[in-house]
């Protein structure tokens, strides 16, 4: 039988005309979420990531601080932006695009945003929370993957979870977030990576599979479970003549034939993508409210 198809655009827009309705009830109260993006040089993907996102935060209704700064920006230029973005009460969340030009230290620049405002959830202040289980900003994919699972009725409690990817983007803030002692989490996480030893038999083992390794085919269907869960947040560029750019986006999952395995798939696009800019202007909003006094 074939898999369900999650629908991540459909959960991503409902989730945006939720906070769309939140952000109208806190303009009533005064209150405008904003967030300020920084982008240092002109990388065309970096530069069309961050449009994405200011657009999606005006579509909402969240005010957006646009710093577009030239390839030769100093570090000093840099840390001083973000220490005046900390103390702008108009701003709620950081998000300083990455990767930084080669030169910039992007270890210090994040360290120096304030934990209050770090919407991306990348701070060791919120890493730390995360894993300790305390109320931090979560890191945007992986929440966006866990809200997914939620929001597609996936029992986490008791599930056995194969993460393959370690990242700290991705990986290892996902097997934090999964093996909570909570209602989003309480599932039984194995992750894995290069050294993994085989890795066919872990994933055999998995009721939900979350490929996050950045190569195509890494899941093939000789792996997956009979009715098991796969989520697939890798994207890769693929050589396609028959496309005008060259390309297509795949996965890290053989989707044609896994899916004729699994019960519930993401597709890439269209799977984790949208919900990672909709989990950032989910913290932006979060981040507004705790300013106000009324987050929880
Ligand atoms: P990354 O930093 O390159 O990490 C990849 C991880 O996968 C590493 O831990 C690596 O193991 C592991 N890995 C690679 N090949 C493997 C294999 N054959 N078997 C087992 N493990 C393997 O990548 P990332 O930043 O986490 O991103 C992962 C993918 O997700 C990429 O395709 C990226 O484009 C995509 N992504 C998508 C979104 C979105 O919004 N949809 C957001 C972020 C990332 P080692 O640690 O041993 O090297």
């Amino acid at each position: 039988m074939s898999a369900k198809i999650i629908d991540g655009k459909q959960v991503a827009a409902d989730m945006r005309a939720e906070l769309k309705i939140e952000v109208a009830e806190l303009a009533k109260k005064g209150i405008v979420p904003g967030l300020g993006v920084v982008l240092v040089g002109e990388d065309p993907a970096s530069q069309s990531y961050v449009t994405a996102k200011e657009r999606a935060c005006e579509d909402i209704g969240i005010y957006s601080d646009d710093n577009r700064l030239s390839i030769d920006t100093s570090q000093e230029e840099l840390m001083e932006l973000v220490q005046k973005m900390n103390k702008d009460p108009k701003i709620n969340g950081i998000l300083v695009q990455l990767p930084l030009p080669k030169g910039l230290n992007e270890a210090e620049v994040l360290l120096a945003i304030d934990p209050n405002k770090d919407v991306d959830g990348f701070h060791p202040v919120n890493v730390g929370k995360m894993v300790v289980g305390e109320k931090a900003f979560l890191p945007c994919t992986p929440h966006g993957v866990v809200q997914l699972l939620l929001r597609n009725n996936v029992k986490l409690e008791g599930a056995k979870v194969v993460i393959v990817g370690r990242s700290n983007i991705v990986g290892k803030p996902l097997a934090n977030m999964l093996i909570q002692k909570s209602p989003t989490g309480n599932a039984t996480v194995t992750v894995c990576h290069t050294r993994t030893k085989n890795l066919a038999e872990e994933v055999a083992r998995a009721d939900i599979i979350i490929a996050a390794a950045g190569r195509p085919n890494t899941i093939t269907t000789d792996m997956v479970k009979d009715g098991a869960v796969v989520i697939d947040v890798g994207v890769n560029r693929v050589e396609d003549a028959t496309k005008k750019r060259g390309y297509r986006l795949a996965g890290d999952v053989d989707f044609e034939a896994v899916k004729e395995k699994a019960s519930l798939i993401t597709p890439v696009p269209g799977g984790v993508g949208p919900m990672t800019i909709t989990m950032l202007l989910y913290n932006t909003v979060e981040s507004a409210k705790r300013a106000a006094g009324i987050g929880d």
